[in-house]
């Protein structure tokens, strides 16, 4: 039998990463990403039974990537997940907030089902689901080679997509050939907040690389700390909130750690201590995982402040708030704030609430921070649209 690459999912459209390598006897996924978005494409149907996959290496936690693996292991897989120690912990808070989507979209469809006399559906996969297959959960630590059996070694390399983010790096061994394969997972743009700059691989005979942006080039030299300091003294200066949708890990870490810079520079003057809401009870829970972990995710100047006694990601005024009630009384009270809330992309979570409280007052300003799939807006601007 010979070494065999199968593509099972975004080989010709972004989301729903899934590749599936045969190496004798040894059948792995890289990655077993969710389709989001638009579905134009089907993933290819695996070509054996979940129950036969013996790994899924894992290139990083965002649920394009690894949002369907509680859904393989509900059909059969009892395999082992290999990961980055930072992805683990990362997976364990997004596919149970993945498994409890599911569950509600289910719930609310039968809902209306029930009251239209139509047959109920099932959740795409459970709480449950999610909880039994974070059991099956490695991590590794970057830069080591993890031997797995005498056909196959794997090692993690940061490349500065989020935290935990990884190219795997395998070297797979059939009738005395080796082979060695790079997956390059999503790569991230340099001078990033928080994590490191992508580190770049040499040598491989084969690499499969995704690409979001390729025919695109990053803007060199936008300066997001200014911008966006400049914003919210305008907007408090109106006696104005901030709001700001954010995708709830990642992109909301990395605007708490801006802040926490314009507070400790003072670039926003008059409005000491204002307040910044975090409010997307994933955001926070992602938070408490991007202040445990870790310093090998963490960029020199992160590890320079961590060294200093200084949490990059915390400062006096910040409120994490959980509890939809708490959401709530946010915009009750008329004290001036920032809010960052989840979804990134308005179409769902606490954020639309935030909207409809906020979007109608002139002296409110909405900040879009999203570099993502569709999204090719980037750094930071204010809304257009104020009335
Ligand atoms: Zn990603």
């Amino acid at each position: 039998m010979q070494m065999r690459l199968t593509f099972i999912g975004a080989d010709h459209e972004v989301t729903g990463s899934c590749h599936f390598l045969e190496v004798g006897e040894t059948k792995v996924l890289i990655d077993c990403g969710m389709e989001q978005g638009n579905n134009v494409y089907e993933n290819a149907e695996l070509p054996v039974s979940y129950s036969e996959i013996d790994y899924v290496f894992l290139t990083h936690a965002h649920i394009d990537h690894a949002g369907m693996l509680p859904w393989i292991y509900a059909r059969g897989f009892k395999g082992q997940v290999i990961a980055t120690y930072a992805t683990v912990d990362l997976c364990s808070i997004m596919l149970k907030d993945s498994a409890h989507i599911q569950e509600m979209e289910a719930e609310w469809k039968n809902r209306k089902a029930r009251r239209a006399g139509r047959g109920e559906v099932e959740a795409l996969y459970t709480m449950k689901d999610a909880e039994g297959v974070l059991s099956h959960f490695e991590g590794v630590a970057y830069g080591q080679e993890f031997k797995l059996n005498e056909n196959l070694t794997l090692k993690f390399t940061d490349v500065g997509h989020l935290l935990g983010s990884a190219s795997i790096e395998i070297w797979a061994a059939e009738n005395g050939v080796e082979k060695k394969i790079v997956f390059s997972g999503d790569i991230g743009n340099k001078n990033k907040p928080l994590i490191r700059d992508p580190e770049y691989i040499s040598e491989a005979d084969y690499v499969v690389m995704e690409s979001t942006y390729g025919n695109r080039r990053h803007k060199k030299g936008v300066n997001h700390v200014d911008g966006l300091a400049r914003i919210i003294q305008e907007t408090l200066d109106r006696s104005g909130n901030v709001v700001i949708p954010a995708f709830a890990v990642g992109r909301t870490q990395e605007l708490l750690y801006l802040i926490r810079h314009i507070k400790e520079e003072k670039l926003v003057t008059g409005h000491d201590g204002f307040e910044v809401y975090v409010d997307s009870p994933l955001a926070v829970e992602a938070t408490h995982v991007f202040k445990d972990n870790l310093m090998e995710c963490y960029d020199e100047e992160t590890k320079a402040l961590v060294e200093r006694g200084i949490n990059p990601i915390d400062f006096p005024g910040l409120k994490l708030s959980v509890t939809s009630e708490e959401s709530k009384n946010i915009n009750f009270d008329m004290t001036p704030k920032v809010i960052i809330s989840a979804a990134g992309m308005c179409d769902a979570g606490r954020v639309r609430h935030h909207l409809k409280h906020n979007l109608w007052r002139p002296e409110c300003s909405i900040v879009f921070a999203a570099i993502r799939p569709r999204v090719h807006w980037d750094g930071f601007c204010r809304t257009a649209r104020r009335w």
